[in-house]
């Protein structure tokens, strides 16, 4: 189990020893998320996701490739319901009837298209939009533009890490939408590596 206050430690613990602070504002935490998975403590962090929207009728967890599919699957698992990941490129078995939205990279500094086939989809669907980091929510509104063409209902959205010095979070919640992030950094330095998280 994934307890407020045991585990959220141990997430910030695992981000403080593991994490790598870039340029640009970039943290990777290539150890458990970005690279090499660590599939229980994924699978107590999907839990702990799935526990807050446990009560909101969930039908479909939806995320973007590549490093979304890590957080959003223990998620979905938790939720006895299905995984979506966007995909970032319009492949030959993907068809042509997609829902698609277009989204500025943080981490790549361009613009790409995400596609997610109508079929999987649909207007009576509950969804809780996943993914590892929120920055500046680009991300996250291409998938809350996905769920809005299809009609569906958005319970709301789960983060892994949540960068609050970006304003992606705090757009997103004077938005109204629900937002749960496992952990939010308030400041990070890519000098002395120093993080600071909110309480
Ligand atoms: P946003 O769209 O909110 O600006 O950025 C979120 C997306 O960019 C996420 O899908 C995530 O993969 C990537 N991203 C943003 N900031 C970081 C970061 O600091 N580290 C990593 N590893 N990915 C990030």
């Amino acid at each position: 189990m994934f307890f407020r206050g045991v585990n959220v430690d141990l997430l910030h613990e695992k981000i403080i020893s593991d994490g790598k602070i870039f340029a640009g504002n970039i943290l990777k935490v290539d150890s458990f998320l970005n690279h090499q998975i660590d599939v229980t403590f994924m699978e107590a962090l999907g839990e702990e996701i799935a526990r807050r929207f446990s009560s909101d009728g969930v039908t479909k967890v939806l995320t973007v490739e590549a490093s979304g599919i890590a957080i959003a699957f223990p998620v979905a698992q938790s939720l006895g319901c299905d995984m979506i990941f966007a995909k970032k490129s319009q492949t030959k078995n993907l068809g042509s009837s997609v829902y698609s939205s277009p989204v500025e990279s943080f981490t790549h500094g361009c613009v790409y298209d995400i596609r997610v086939a109508k079929e999987y989809l649909h207007d009576d669907d509950v969804v809780v939009i996943v993914d590892d980091f929120l920055a500046n929510g680009n991300a996250v509104r291409g998938l809350i533009d996905i769920v809005s063409q299809a009609g569906a209902t958005l319970a709301g959205v789960g983060i892994a890490i949540e960068k609050g010095f970006q304003d992606g979070g705090k757009k997103l919640r004077d938005d109204g939408i629900r937002l749960e992030s496992m952990a939010i950094i308030d400041e990070m330095d890519a000098v002395d590596g120093e993080i600071v998280f909110r309480d």
